[in-house]
């Protein structure tokens, strides 16, 4: 029996992999304010190896 990976009560089917419309929202935000708070630190590709004399 899978459970809701928020708050441990056994899941749902139409909320799947959650047990309520509630965590799955909790989850949502959860990830959405783990993707803002990644800064946007794009390192550009090494292209060292175009150096050619
Ligand atoms: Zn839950």
């Amino acid at each position: 029996m899978a459970r809701c990976p928020i708050c441990g009560k056994p899941t749902e089917q139409p909320y799947r992999p959650f047990c309520s419309e509630r965590c799955k929202k909790i989850d949502l935000n959860r990830w959405l304010s783990g993707v803002y708070k990644i800064p946007a630190a794009a390192t550009p590709p090494d292209e060292d190896e175009k150096s050619s004399d």
